[in-house]
């Protein structure tokens, strides 16, 4: 391995990580990838496997690590911590592992940075901001958060670690950074995840009925993965990161019931649209303002949401 530009990638099996160990292999970083396997799975990893600067270990990260882990880990320079239970049916399915992996998990990957001098990113989440009251959110909106809700086993923990993040690179001057991911999307997300994007795809290609919650007035802004790996990228190796947190995605803003119809028009499918209940505390609105990426990491999408679903239609229609 070459030690000097080594990444350790925390949940690299799943749908993000396994874009970013593949992004940092093909940049000539070697990647060393701890995962669970919680909700990722080892096939998003297929072309990392083929490369000899690719190591797996399975680990649950809110464990402490083991002497052989922490051998492995010790010419580490940079650290992604992304290992995280993601979409709501998944968090309410694991919400003490999401808890712990987002409080307990990322001390123990803090601790790892501070031993090694590795420069770290937390990867945090729009979620943060709960049900926000300000539209577009900035990073200095502070959030309107349901501490004891549904959500709150992923929001608050996620808040933990952010605030965890900073005692380190505060207390510790370690190297370190907050970005938070707006609702992202592409292959690799899975059939079942129960996200918006995976759910409408595959049943319009089914010809099932589309599920909206609610009466899908709420909007979501959406990412396309590569456009936020690139994005992650710079948070890290950019200039000027340390200490910002830094919100990451998509402006493009759509009503769920929009996206219904346009998913279902881009598929020319015929399934009908149904309306189910919305989920406890679903946040009504979401929209990042990323200014501050545009002026801390030069970067912006470049990933249109008509483009970005065609891709997605594409792979789960070749699965
Ligand atoms: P994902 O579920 O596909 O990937 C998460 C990965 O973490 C999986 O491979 C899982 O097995 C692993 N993992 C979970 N707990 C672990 C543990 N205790 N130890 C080791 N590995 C563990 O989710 P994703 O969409 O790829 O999300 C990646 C990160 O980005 C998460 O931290 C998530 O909170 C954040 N994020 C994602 C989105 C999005 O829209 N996808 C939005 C905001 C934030
Ligand atoms: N949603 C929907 N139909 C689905 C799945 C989700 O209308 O089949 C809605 C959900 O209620 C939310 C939005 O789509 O308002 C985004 O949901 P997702 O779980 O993808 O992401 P998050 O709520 O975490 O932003």
């Amino acid at each position: 391995m070459n030690d000097e530009k080594t990444c350790l990638v925390t949940g690299g099996a799943g749908f993000i990580g396994s874009h970013l160990c593949d992004k940092l292999l093909g940049a000539g970083y070697s990647v060393i990838c701890v995962d669970n396997l919680v909700t990722g799975r080892k096939e998003n990893l297929s072309d990392a496997f083929d490369n000899s600067q690719f190591i797996f270990l399975d680990h649950d990260v809110s464990e402490p690590l083991n002497r052989e882990t922490i051998k492995q880990l010790n010419n580490v320079s940079y650290i992604f911590h992304l290992a995280s239970p993601a979409s709501v049916v998944d968090y309410q399915k694991y919400p003490e592992e999401t808890a712990l992996v987002n409080s307990i998990g990322t001390r123990n990957l803090l601790e790892v940075a501070q031993e090694t001098g590795a420069k770290f990113l937390f990867a945090s989440t729009s979620e943060v901001y709960g049900d926000p009251k300000e539209h577009p959110q900035k990073e200095t909106y502070w959030g309107n958060v349901n501490p004891v809700g549904i959500r709150a086993c992923y929001d608050e923990s996620k808040r933990f670690g952010e605030m965890m993040t900073m005692v380190y690179q505060r207390k510790y001057k370690l190297d370190a950074r907050i970005i938070r991911i707006f609702n992202t999307y592409g292959p690799r997300m899975r059939s079942d995840d129960g996200r918006v994007i995976s759910n409408l795809v595959n049943q319009a290609i089914k010809g099932e009925h589309m599920t909206v919650y609610g009466d899908g007035t709420q909007t979501r802004s959406f990412c396309y993965v590569s456009d936020l790996v690139d994005g992650i990228m710079q948070a890290m190796f950019g200039e000027k990161t340390n200490g910002e947190v830094i919100n990451l995605g998509n402006p493009e803003e759509y009503r769920m019931v929009d996206l219904a119809l346009k998913i279902k028009e881009m598929i020319k499918s015929a399934s009908e649209i149904i309306f189910k209940e919305l989920p406890t505390d679903d946040p009504h609105e979401r929209q990042p303002d990323i200014a501050k990426a545009k002026t801390v990491l030069a970067w912006e999408p470049n990933v249109s949401v008509t483009d970005g679903l065609s891709k997605t239609i594409a792979y789960y229609r070749s699965l």
